[in-house]
């Protein structure tokens, strides 16, 4: 059952895949460094790196030859106009319709004995008009009559660096095809091509309609790659839930702290806290996720559960991304924690000297029950005395590493993340399909809808007076900037700027954080912030994840087109969560494109996670892979998430019937699963990504 999970045993049908780049005909000890930085180490790297355009070659004359366009032409060598230093060489070459220079601006030595003036040659490349003058500066192809047939008529595009040019990469895949095997057939049934064939297909498009993402040998490929992702989750799945762990039943404490709350939890809350127990009573390791929009109150569920394990006499850790989070998770548990009587510390990067000894010796001695922390937490020299319960908020944010560090504290722990980040159902299965899953899909009673406008910055002044008049009756807001690496320099000079005027507007002190500044300096301000000392906050996306200050209701965010859509609705969610009504005020700059006023407006339309996460992947449009790593989806190669999500679902479908029916599959199919499962190595991946 756990086949995929023991090393060293890779079929060896697959050798010819798993055999170093180096070994390839053609990559020589020059180029495998750059090769193997661009693909990976194996021919099946190189393999599994298609193709991404197509360039059309089609013959013309050169009357006919238009600027801008890729064209193959036959033609006569004029002269030589050759300089021997500086300066371009040019070449004159004409066909019964007129002429054209040839352009290089490096020497190109032989090149005339090669093509003497008079000979006739193809040549192939892109056509610049240079006033009058037609031109093709260095052309892609100059072959006599004999290799006319190297000039493709189509001709594939391959990703390439400045080391690897596309054309080499096209050499190198030619020739690691040719050494590539059959593979046994794994599905059933059994489709037209097989995986190789498909392969092979793949790096031959015909048309540049065989590039996209719906091509049938495309879908082929991502299908088997999905199968095995799904395969090798569930597997892990299936391993995890026959590991066994401590059975913690207790939950007479945490039912007194939750009498003692001054609202009840909600019937979501209240399902996933029952899902968590269930777990935890099992006998079985748990491996679960809550997912639940921003405020849903998915740490108080998580605080419910630690409560349980240290009743049971056991140690919880609740680790949080940033000090921030971590000191708030820490303050806000801490008095209904005290009020049990159970002992809770905090760690963070900030402890030094004795009275970090002093807090890891609580921790190692059992003495601290409870623990909050960031990173430390996991830290050579934090030892744990009896740790059974590991809870992570924002789990994306750490490396598959660090949290293994972490579990590696106690023995056989029991595992709950916290994501705030919606996504859409179909693609949860992918990023989370070792874990359970429950939904927090409601938010707490009494909280009031936020109302949301979408605002030219020409109406600055209006907004100003409004959030004058605002926080002189008391109200808190947040003042919110864009800030990226790309711009850093200048946005920070805005922030800071922003922070001014504000200051001057409302004639008070305003406080101002951003991802620059010390920790120290930025928990300073956001506590005085919290503890009500400071009406307005001005900062950058620092806030976004977890910050919790209910008297605030008002948040207004700068260059909101510059900030992506879920990363708004975080924002968002910073207010709305006391009893007041809040507002969000969402500025722009113009012009606005379409998509992007598109994207704003959804957001005013809805407060919903979900259909925002939903929404946004179709915004955004098809084959946006780049904004999938970035939500954290694993390393695909061919796999579109959204252009395939209906493909990752039937191959979690039928990841799940091929374990529940191993013993029934006849041993060619079980085989044929194994060399998949291979090929793909989710195992090895994994391990790659850690940290
Ligand atoms: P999340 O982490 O899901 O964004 P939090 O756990 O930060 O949400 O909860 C937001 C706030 O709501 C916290 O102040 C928390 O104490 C409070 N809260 C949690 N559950 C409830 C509930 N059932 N009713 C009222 N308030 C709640
Ligand atoms: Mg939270």
């Amino acid at each position: 059952m756990t086949r995929d999970l023991t090393s060293g045993r890779r079929p060896e049908i697959l050798f010819p895949y798993y055999t170093s780049l180096t070994a390839l005909k053609g990559v020589g000890p020059k180029i495998a460094p750059h090769l193997i930085k661009h693909t990976g180490p194996y021919v099946r790297d190189l393999l599994f790196t298609l193709p991404v355009q197509m360039i059309e070659r089609p013959v013309t004359r050169i009357a006919e030859a238009r600027a801008g366009q890729v064209q193959t032409i036959r033609v006569t060598i004029g002269a030589y106009h050759t300089s021997a230093g500086k300066g371009p060489q040019r070449i004159s070459v004409y066909d019964d319709s007129g002429d054209l220079q040839l352009v290089y601006f490096h020497a190109i030595r032989g090149f005339e004995q090669k093509h003497p003036v008079g000979s006739q040659r193809w040549i192939s490349g892109k056509i610049e008009a240079f006033g009058q003058t037609l031109q093709m500066t260095h052309p892609d192809y100059v072959v006599d009559q004999d290799s006319r047939d190297q000039i493709p008529e189509f001709e594939t595009v391959y990703p390439a660096t400045a080391a690897v040019s596309s054309r080499l990469m096209r050499k190198f895949v030619q020739a690691g095809l040719q050494n590539v095997p059959d593979l046994p057939e794994w599905l059933s049934p059994p489709p037209d091509s097989g995986f190789s064939e498909a392969l092979r297909s793949a790096h031959s498009p015909t048309a540049p309609s065989d590039l996209l993402p719906q091509a049938p040998v495309r879908q082929r490929l991502a299908y088997d790659e999905a199968l095995a992702h799904q395969l090798a989750l569930k597997s892990r799945k299936q391993h995890r839930q026959a590991s066994p762990a401590l059975s913690i039943s207790e939950h007479l404490w945490a039912d007194k702290a939750l009498a003692a709350l001054p609202f009840t939890l909600t019937q979501a809350q209240f399902r996933a806290l029952e899902d968590i127990r269930d777990d935890l009573r099992s006998g079985f390791r748990m491996n679960r996720l809550i997912q639940g929009d921003v405020g849903s109150g998915k740490t108080l569920v998580a605080l419910m559960a630690m409560i349980d394990v240290a009743e049971a006499g056991h140690q919880s850790v609740m680790m949080a991304p940033t000090e921030i989070l971590a000191r708030q998770h820490y303050e806000k548990s801490l008095p209904i924690l005290e009020a049990l009587g159970i002992n809770t510390i905090l760690l963070t990067g900030r402890d030094k000297g004795k009275e970090r000894e002093a807090r890891r010796a609580q921790v190692a001695s059992g003495d601290a029950r409870v623990v909050f922390g960031t990173h430390a937490v996991f830290q050579d020299g934090v030892d744990f005395q009896s740790l059974h319960f590991c809870v992570i908020d924002e789990q994306h944010r750490f490396g598959v590493g660090q949290r293994q560090r972490l579990f590696s504290k106690g023995e056989s722990v029991h595992y709950l993340s916290m994501s705030a980040t919606p996504i859409p159902r179909t693609l949860a299965l992918t990023q989370y399909g070792e874990a359970d899953l429950s939904i927090l899909d409601e938010k707490p009673a009494g909280r009031q809808p936020i109302h949301t406008a979408v605002i030219p910055r020409a109406r600055l002044s209006e907004v100003f007076d409004r959030l004058k008049a605002a926080i002189a009756s008391g109200s808190q807001a947040y003042w919110i900037c864009p800030l990226v690496e790309e711009n850093l320099e200048s946005d920070l000079i805005a922030v800071e700027a922003r922070h001014k005027s504000l200051q001057d507007a409302l004639g008070h002190e305003v406080g101002l954080v951003h991802g620059r500044m010390a920790s120290n300096d930025k928990e300073a301000v956001v506590s005085r912030f919290a503890s009500g000392d400071l009406p307005l906050l001005c900062a950058t996306t620092v806030v976004e994840v977890g910050i919790d200050v209910p008297n605030a209701s008002i948040i207004i965010v700068e260059q909101a087109e510059r900030f992506g859509l879920a990363q708004l609705h975080q924002l968002r969610g910073r207010v709305g969560r006391g009893a007041a009504k809040s507002a969000c005020i969402l500025l722009y700059d113009t012009p606005l494109g379409a998509t992007a006023k598109a994207r704003l407006e959804l957001l005013r339309t809805t407060e919903d996670g979900f259909v925002i996460a939903e929404s946004d992947w179709k915004l955004r449009g098809e084959g946006d892979i780049l904004g999938a790593r970035q939500s954290g989806f694993p390393a695909y190669r061919f796999v579109d998430p959204v252009a395939h999500a209906d493909l990752i679902s039937k191959a979690a479908r039928e990841a799940q019937y091929i374990l529940q029916q191993e013993s029934q599959l006849s041993p060619e199919r079980l085989k044929a699963l194994d060399v998949l499962r291979g090929l793909f190595d989710w195992r090895a991946d994994q391990a790659d990504k850690a940290d």
